[in-house]
């Protein structure tokens, strides 16, 4: 089951959500008392998404109705990631265009980016419940013109309550395959989340722990962030999917709560 020792040392948890807190609108165990468990050991939770359709404030609302009170700036997101990536090598307010859902768009002009069409600096590619033949062309044009192509993920598939529905991946890989041009990927296994939390929070990387329901994603995230992780058996993977690589986490456990019981077991 890993290594027990390092476990003493973690002050946050940096906690996907799909698959680990809830299933559709349904939470994984009960999320109330989990959490006042996490805040009684004196860790702080910390929530990161590849899923860029919704805001940093959409979850809070949704973790709010499991009782569940934070902050929305606990949740970073692939565009949350994204803003601070661009601001950071774009100093002169970039020109962006989006090729993705409403509520990206919604996100990026209300942190003041310039959302184009044309003459783009950066062409950023996300989950696009409408995508079309128009879209993938207007992108491949921006990026043949010399915009920087950049991925908030590439998640091959999302699961919902209806089953697998086709992810973030799909679009970009549409726009990768006429460019020939590889995007720049924001979200998770990138470690560029946990780092912003690191930096944003003075933690040192053995001292976030990332837990997450799927190996590529979030436990590879964790492990490139150089973090300690822990996988939950309630979502894609299994111990059995994940036997294969060389890389394990340092926890697999039935669910969260299970992994929290576990560091609280680690501080006795
Ligand atoms: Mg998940």
């Amino acid at each position: 089951m890993g290594n027990m020792a390092n476990l003493q040392q973690i002050k946050a948890l940096f906690l996907d959500m799909d698959g680990v807190l809830w299933e559709g609108s349904n939470p994984i165990g009960d999320l109330d008392r989990i959490f006042r468990k996490i805040a009684q050991l004196g860790i702080q939770p910390f929530f990161g998404t590849n899923n860029a359709t919704r805001t940093p404030e959409m979850y809070r609302d949704h973790l709010t109705t499991f009782g569940v009170k934070i902050i929305p700036e606990q949740v970073i997101t692939p565009a949350v990631g994204a803003v601070h990536v661009f601001r950071e090598r774009f100093p002169e307010n970039p020109r962006i265009h989006i090729f993705g859902s409403p509520a990206l768009k919604a996100f990026f002009t209300a942190e003041g980016f310039e959302l184009v069409d044309q003459d783009a600096d950066i062409v950023l590619v996300s989950l696009d419940r409408e995508m079309t033949y128009q879209k993938v062309q207007t992108a491949m044009h921006l990026i043949q013109q010399g915009a920087i192509f950049y991925a908030t993920n590439l998640d091959t598939v999302i699961a919902s309550e209806n089953g697998f529905q086709p992810g973030g991946g799909v679009m970009v890989k549409a726009v990768q395959t006429c460019t020939g041009v590889e995007p720049i990927v924001i979200g998770k296994p990138n470690p560029l989340m946990i780092d912003l939390i690191r930096a944003k929070h003075g933690l040192q990387s053995n001292e976030i722990m990332a837990v997450g329901d799927r190996y590529d994603t979030d436990i590879l995230g964790g492990i490139n962030a150089g973090s300690p992780t822990a996988l939950v058996l309630t979502g894609v993977d299994s111990e059995a999917s994940i036997r294969n690589y060389k890389d394990q986490p340092n926890l697999i456990c039935e669910d969260l709560e299970a992994v929290v019981d576990t560091l609280a077991l680690s501080r006795m």
